[in-house]
């Protein structure tokens, strides 16, 4: 089958936008000869001096004029405003990897002309939306193709859909839904982008009653290795469509656009509950013997937090352990429903509350970790609670507010109704998605960033040594990742990465192999 059918959309049109700039005259060069910019990416990048921008110093460099004359939107290139802001990455760690320019794509046909580009000059370039990527991987020592200003939302309340541009972040989300009664399960965070969250799998508090921000997808464009875009859907392109509800951001193609299914929502209540460290086994314990057997309406995230020094750094740390979450029903059903654990441990602080959706996720919304950070996930069924705390109180330290931490997220409920097969999101039937991080900042000296993440390593090892992965956490130190994140779905992806992307022109360290 070939991926070119009559619904193929501007396909032709940027290709020849990008050739009357001269750009597809040019020689081409096999992406393959071309070192990937991320595959040394880590903290100190200056250690690996063969990381310098693509040609530089040879005799003919990619003209970057010419992408700027064709762009509807802007290119940024170092020096101007607005540069540092379009490409350093969320994850600071990798805030030295500076591109030689961003292309801020207005539209489909900027998307189009900005790969073409990166194409005939065989510059390494990454796609950004939020920037949210754990390891990096939207940052580029090349091209940064980003699709920010490409922020949009459409609700259509009598067929209960959302069509988002790929630059929408979940703030956008929320608040274009505001006064619609509809909602769309995304994640937490405000400033993460729906293309990265929705590609990889994005879960947050609706996944156990909605399903998973991927199971929402209907319809999407995307602009893949020949340059076309494509209509998305489950009877065009049913293959690429089924590896873009989970199965990564930065694979397959950029996608541009996404229309999500809609659901009608009332109010909903929100907890949020806290207890001293002492009794962290005791209430961690409540809370998971809660989510056993709690209802899909109900979502939980359990927290257990350290912060402000430990043995590398000085200073007495904090430890907290909280629970928090949603609840789609009546404040007081909820508190029927808490009140065994309320019983067993009790809080130090608790709210419950009843809000409309909209408030609720801003209730419960949060910007979580900071700075530079290293995060290494698991799904499984037993969370070992007790040597979670016991690393927790050997937490080496950093200079970073966001200390370090182990979470527990309730899976199950609507995310296990869907057979792991029907989407790439594999990850279905486990109890609990667990993730466990370790923060700093530039602040922090060598080696206590190194006890940091040997701290993390370790715990990791201890808590969950074998299993799956999820793909939107992703974790440049996981070995066997490709079967971590992908589970039984692994050959099929690599089959949709080789028919879409034969020529590997998307990869990064972790791209699905093809
Ligand atoms: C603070 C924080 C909170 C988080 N909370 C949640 C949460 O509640 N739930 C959850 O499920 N996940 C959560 N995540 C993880 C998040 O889903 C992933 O990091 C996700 O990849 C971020 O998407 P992005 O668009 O912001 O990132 P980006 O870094 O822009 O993109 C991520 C990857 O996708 C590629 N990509 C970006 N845009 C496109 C596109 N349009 N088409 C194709 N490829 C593209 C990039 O090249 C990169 O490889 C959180 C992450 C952070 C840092």
């Amino acid at each position: 089958m070939t991926e070119i059918t009559r619904r193929d959309v501007l396909g032709g049109a940027a290709l020849l936008a990008a050739g009357a700039a001269g750009v597809a005259a040019l020689p081409h060069h096999h992406p393959h000869q071309h070192p990937h910019p991320h595959q040394h990416a880590d903290p100190d990048p200056n250690q690996h001096p063969h990381h310098q921008h693509p040609h530089h110093g040879r005799g003919r460099g990619p003209n970057w004029d010419a992408l700027a004359r064709r762009l509807h939107g802007r290119l940024l290139r170092p020096g101007d405003p607005g540069y540092t802001a379009a490409s350093v990455p969320y994850n600071r760690r990798y805030a030295a990897i500076r591109p030689g320019g961003v292309a801020l794509c207005a539209d489909t046909a900027d998307v189009q002309t900005a790969l073409a580009w990166a194409r005939a000059y065989d510059v390494p370039f990454a796609a950004r939306s939020g920037g949210h990527s754990y390891a990096g991987y939207c940052a580029s020592r090349g091209l940064v193709i980003s699709l920010a200003p490409m922020r949009s939302i459409r609700v259509d309340r009598r067929a209960l859909t959302v069509t988002l541009g790929a630059g929408t972040r979940n703030r956008d989300l929320y608040a274009g839904l505001a006064g619609t009664g509809v909602a769309v399960p995304s994640g937490r965070c405000p400033t993460v982008g729906v293309s990265g969250l929705l590609l990889g799998g994005g879960f947050g508090f609706s996944s156990r009653h909605l399903g998973l921000t991927c199971d929402q997808l209907l319809e999407t464009e995307v602009v893949t290795a020949s340059g076309r875009a494509l209509l998305v859907s489950p009877v065009e392109q049913p293959d690429l469509f089924w590896a873009c509800q989970g199965g990564g951001g930065g694979n397959f193609g950029i996608n541009t656009r996404f229309t999500v299914r809609a659901t009608p929502v009332g109010r909903v209540a929100v907890y949020r509950l806290a207890w001293p460290w002492r009794d962290a086994g005791t209430a961690v314990s409540a809370m998971l013997d809660l989510v056993a057997t709690a209802p899909g309406r109900l979502s939980c995230r359990i927290g257990l937090g350290v912060s402000g020094g430990g043995p590398a750094t000085g200073g007495s740390p904090k430890r907290t352990v909280t629970a928090l979450g949603l609840f789609f029903g009546r404040a007081e059903e909820l508190e029927g429903l808490l009140a065994p654990v309320l019983t067993v441990a009790r809080p130090s602080e608790q709210v419950v509350e009843e809000l409309s959706y909209l408030a609720a996720q801003a209730a419960l919304a949060h910007n979580v970790p900071f700075d530079r950070f290293a995060s290494r996930s698991r799904f499984l069924d037993q969370p070992d609670v007790d040597t979670a705390i016991r690393w927790l109180e050997r937490w080496p330290g950093s200079s970073n507010p966001g200390g370090a931490g182990v979470t527990l997220f309730a899976w199950g409920g609507a995310i296990a109704r869907v057979d792991p097969a029907a989407t790439a999101f594999a990850h279905r039937g486990q109890a609990y998605l667990m993730d466990s991080e370790t923060t700093w900042t530039a602040r922090d000296s060598r080696r206590v960033v190194a006890a940091g993440l040997d701290w993390l390593d370790g715990m990791y090892r201890a808590l969950a040594p074998r299993g799956q992965a999820y793909q939107n956490f992703i974790d440049p130190s996981l070995a066997h990742w490709p079967a971590a994140y992908y589970g039984q779905n692994l050959a099929r992806l690599i089959d949709v990465k080789r028919r879409y992307d034969p020529d590997r022109v998307f990869r990064f360290p972790q791209a699905v192999p093809g």
